[in-house]
């Protein structure tokens, strides 16, 4: 059976109140803002980024395949001859067909938020869901004002599921989001001194996590982390907002979703847990209690949109680390090999704190480190250089072997290091490369973090390249 298209082009004008000019392909197989990206059949829509203007790329669009081009009504005015959708402002129309996007399918939506586990969360419910009926879900953290919309707007009708990042770096951000993915379930899984430059406070960061809440459905459900220090103010939120029915997990004893026991390994953890009044224990495919956490979410939200949760469980054991967020290799070195563990997507102290357990549990060689990297953790206002001080201690408790750092911020964790635990600094992720290349040793196990400005993904790529 073909499937019916995404959208058919009169659809989309239609949606997104725009004019067709030119001769539009019939079709319409996906949507994409990229045309790196963009496959023949697809609608290019040209958003106006901080760097560039899309509108620069329409022809390179259209050179490529796509059946159209969503553009501005004033840039079509001189526009070289097209397909093209016409509109008031492309990305005002991108919303617009998100909004259709979701009014024409009855699928069972989860929107998460939250400081940290975002996406760790997504991914692995969106793989749970998978299996029980068709689900749609955005690829990495498209999450912002750009990213919901897109992802809205290429859910297809037929969708079961769909799950939604919503991510925000300022207070009133995640409202218009929430309104447009109209979550029935909504999920929190964490809330944490991340982005708080912007935020000011911990409480502005969970009141505007709270947001959320202003777009969940009619009789929908809000599932909340138990042990949160905020846990309260957020039911508070939510109830506030008209939800009635509140899910937490933890590992509280009131938690809904309740954490009995779990069992650490260096691949993945046995968890046990008492989901909304069943019993079930479960493998869990990647290492660390707080990306099991995160999974007592996913049970959570699987349940509520109507999976069976033996089976929800039995997906567990599938999920897998994911690249820049724990994801494993094995590296050859010249006489032997080493272990990377890839967390160089970003970090703050919650995350590297967690990135840390996991690696104090990994295994290494006999005459291998356990050796950690890190770039620094921004957007951390006042409290900057004191948390990045602070994790002299899980360093000290994880008997972490040695510590390369990068950036001004790191190097005041490295003026706390004991001299036995310091293999080197240098100023950039750049200049500390060398160190950590010529550093290693057979047996050793490392891992590699620092927020996405640090650049400590350049950093892993070399090192990937290099051995
Ligand atoms: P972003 O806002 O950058 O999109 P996110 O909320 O989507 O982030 P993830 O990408 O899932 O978060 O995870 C970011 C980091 O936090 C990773 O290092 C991950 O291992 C870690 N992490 C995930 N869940 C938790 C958690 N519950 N507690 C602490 N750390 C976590
Ligand atoms: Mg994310």
């Amino acid at each position: 059976m073909t499937q019916p298209p995404l959208w058919t082009t009169e659809a989309l004008a239609r949606a997104m109140g725009g004019r067709i000019l030119g001769k539009p392909g019939p079709a319409i197989a996906d949507i994409s803002i990229d045309t790196r990206t963009l496959n023949a059949g697809e609608a290019y829509v040209a958003i106006k980024g901080l760097a560039h203007d899309g509108h620069a790329f329409a022809g390179a669009a259209l050179a490529k395949g796509a059946s159209v081009a969503v553009v501005s009504e004033d840039w079509a005015q001189s526009a070289p001859p097209g397909a093209y959708i016409a509109v008031a402002d492309p990305l005002k129309a991108l919303e617009k067909a998100g909004i259709v996007a979701r009014a024409r399918t009855a699928a069972k939506i989860v929107g998460i938020t939250g400081s940290v586990g975002k996406t760790s969360t997504k991914e692995t419910l969106a793989r749970v869901l998978a299996r029980e009926g068709r689900t749609h879900a955005p690829p990495k953290s498209f999450n912002n004002h750009i990213g919901v919309p897109l992802t809205l707007a290429r859910m297809p009708a037929g969708a079961e599921f769909g799950v939604f990042e919503i991510g925000m770096n300022h207070a009133g951000e995640i409202t218009p989001l929430t309104r447009m993915v109209r979550p029935d379930v909504a999920v929190i899984t964490a809330i944490e001194a991340v982005h708080i430059e912007n935020l000011g406070s911990i409480e502005a960061i969970a009141d505007a996590k709270a947001e959320i809440f202003v777009g969940v459905e009619h009789g929908g459900v809000a599932v909340l982390p138990r042990d949160n220090r905020f846990y309260e103010r957020l039911a508070k939120a939510a109830r506030a907002a008209g939800i009635d029915t509140i899910v937490s997990f933890g590992e509280h004893e009131e938690a809904d979703v309740r954490l009995m026991r779990i069992v650490l390994a260096a691949e993945c953890s046995t968890v046990s847990a008492r989901v909304m009044g069943t019993d079930v224990t479960y493998k869990f495919g990647a290492p660390g209690k707080h990306l099991a956490m995160n999974s007592l979410a996913v049970l959570a939200a699987a349940k509520l949109v109507g999976c069976d949760l033996a089976l929800a469980a039995l997906s567990l054991g599938e999920t897998r680390a994911v690249a820049g967020r724990g994801e494993k290799s094995l590296r050859r070195l010249p006489s032997g090999s080493f272990t990377l563990l890839d967390e160089s997507y970003n970090a703050n102290p919650v995350s590297v704190r967690a990135a840390i357990s996991v690696l104090a549990g990994a295994p290494k060689g006999p005459q291998g480190r356990r050796i950690v990297v890190l770039g620094d953790m921004l957007e951390l206002g006042n409290d900057a250089e004191r948390l990045h001080a602070e994790l002299a201690e899980p360093i000290d408790k994880g008997n972490i072997d040695l510590v390369f750092c990068s950036g001004p911020m790191m190097r005041h964790l490295w003026d706390r290091l004991p001299s036995h635990r310091r293999a080197g600094y240098a100023p950039t992720a750049a200049e500390l490369e060398p160190l950590v290349i010529r550093g290693l040793k057979p047996g050793d196990v490392v891992m590699v973090k620092g927020s996405r400005g640090s650049r400590m993904a350049p950093l892993v790529e070399t090192l990937k390249a290099t051995y």
